[in-house]
C-alpha cells in the first residue's frame, strides 16, 4: 500500500503524490517541498485551487505551523496552483 497524507484542509486522505507538502525550514520559514523530501515538519494539501483558497481563507498554515504566515506564502501556493486541474 501507498503512504497516505491527509489534506489539512478537506482532511481527505491522498496518496502523497497528489497532494503539495509545505514544510518549515531551518529558519522557520514555511515554504513549499516541491521534491516532497525537505526535513522537517510537513503540512499537505490537495492539489486542488479549492483547498489552496480554503487554506488561505481560514489560515489553515497558521495552525498547522503555529506561527504567522507571510502572504507571499500564500501567494505561491496559489500561483503553482494555477497549473493543477479543478476537479477533485
Ligand atoms: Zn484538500
Amino acid at each position: 500500500m501507498k503512504p497516505m497524507r491527509m489534506c489539512m484542509v478537506c482532511r481527505t486522505r491522498r496518496e502523497k503524490q497528489e497532494l503539495i507538502r509545505m514544510t518549515a525550514n531551518q529558519t522557520g520559514e514555511v515554504v513549499l517541498d516541491l521534491s516532497g523530501k525537505a526535513p522537517g515538519r510537513g503540512a499537505y494539501f490537495c492539489k486542488q485551487k479549492k483547498c489552496v483558497q480554503l487554506a488561505r481563507k481560514r489560515r489553515a498554515l497558521e495552525r498547522a505551523f503555529s506561527q504567522p504566515i507571510e502572504a507571499s506564502v500564500y501567494d505561491k501556493l496559489e500561483k503553482e496552483a494555477e497549473a493543477w486541474p479543478n476537479e477533485s
